[in-house]
């Protein structure tokens, strides 16, 4: 079958790949769930995959097929799968599989303390950039039928979920956390998705992203209810003066320095959740005595995110359907780039990388009744 694959630590080799398909029992104890692969979702991972900045292929394997944002249709299923998952059954699969550490062992790898991690399409695993893929049933999540469109973007809206969990976890400190004002750092797709979650919980939120509005990151926003601020226009520290205080910043844009200013935007007794993976080097200057003074003053909390729990990922599914009551076509109007069968990687690499009006970057392997596309 055909396979999006890179020579992991080898710039710019994402290649199409003839690779062999796989079969329900590659899965031991009849725990296999052969899928069909519709729709996988690209993003900034899969671009520093390509660029030999991250990523590492299958022990003993010099190709990594990619992809991790992946909705698929059960073709097969093992003795053992239980029957919430049936053939024709509309799936995602979670990304990372459990590693050694005591976490991992408890069913949060997502919060593994191993300095190895293991994640399909990005570390270590191959992704379902392909035609076909077999996961063990514990890690594959059921969608009903009407997600068939935007079931694509459960993945990338677990990393949301699970930056709110945190933040709700930590604050049971507070014993009566009622957080009435938020502030999401980055309108792209996590940006995007986090409002969304955010304002299903009934919170107010403001977002700030460098683009000045017009156009249609902010009409996104300000449909579903959000505030829409350009940093050019109106500075963290200006909007947090006029929207404020924040009892919740989310900081998604990917670039380092706003941490430390939004570190010093934050309310009192406020959390501060970080999910940008930033690989560079980046240095910057800090206010640090008004950070740290403010920080210990005011009990605030900062705390990091990466990937997400099968909690994340229930609770991703059930606020898209939620979102499909309160906002419809909201959820579609971020599916703004396809790309046709695997063989056009190229088109797909392209939109990832130069195409700044593009929300999600997406390819349609086959369409939702399952012929190739
Ligand atoms: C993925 C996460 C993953 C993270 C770090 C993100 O793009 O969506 O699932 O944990 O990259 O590799
Ligand atoms: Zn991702």
């Amino acid at each position: 079958m055909k396979a999006i694959a890179v020579h992991p630590g080898t710039p710019n080799s994402m290649h199409l790949r003839d690779v062999p398909e796989p079969r329900v029992d590659d899965v031991p104890d009849g725990r296999g769930v052969l899928v069909q692969v519709l729709r996988v979702g690209v993003d900034g991972t899969d671009k520093e995959i390509n660029a030999a900045e991250y990523g590492q292929a299958p022990d003993g394997q010099e190709y990594l097929i990619t992809g991790h944002e992946g909705l698929g249709r059960v073709v097969e299923v093992g003795s053992d799968v239980p029957s919430t998952i049936r053939p024709g059954a509309l799936v995602v699969s979670t990304v990372r599989r459990p590693g050694m550490s005591i976490f991992d062992r408890i069913g949060l790898q997502d919060m593994t303390t191993d300095d190895v991690y293991y994640e399909r399409g990005i570390n270590l695993c191959h992704g379902y950039l392909a035609e076909y893929y077999v996961e063990d049933a514990q890690y594959v999540v059921p969608l009903p039928e009407s997600l068939n469109e935007v079931g694509v973007l459960l993945e990338p809206l677990t990393v949301a979920e699970k930056a709110i969990h945190q933040a709700f976890e930590i604050q049971r400190r507070l014993k009566v956390w009622q957080p009435r004002r938020a502030a999401v750092l980055g309108s792209g797709t996590i940006g995007l998705l986090t409002t969304l979650a955010l304002r299903l919980r009934g919170i107010e939120v403001a977002v700030f992203s460098l683009r000045e509005p017009p156009y249609l990151n902010s009409d996104l926003i300000e449909e579903v209810g959000g505030t829409y601020l350009s940093t050019k226009q109106t500075p963290l520290a200006a909007g947090a003066r006029k929207h404020g205080p924040f009892d919740i910043i989310i900081e998604a844009t990917g670039f380092s320095p706003l941490v430390f200013e939004a570190a010093e935007a934050l309310g009192k007794n406020g959390v501060l959740v970080l999910v940008s993976v930033t690989g560079g080097d980046r240095k910057a200057e800090v206010n640090a005595d008004m950070i740290n003074q403010g920080f210990v003053l005011g009990n605030k909390v900062m705390v990091g995110s990466v990937n997400a729990s099968p909690e994340d990922f229930a609770s991703g599914r059930d606020d898209l359907v939620k979102a499909q009551a309160f906002y419809p076509g909201w959820l579609d109007k971020l599916l703004t780039t396809p790309v046709r069968g695997l063989e056009n990687y190229e088109e797909m690499l392209r939109h990832l990388t130069e195409n700044t009006d593009a929300i999600k970057v997406y390819v349609d392997v086959a369409s939702s009744n399952g012929r190739s596309a």
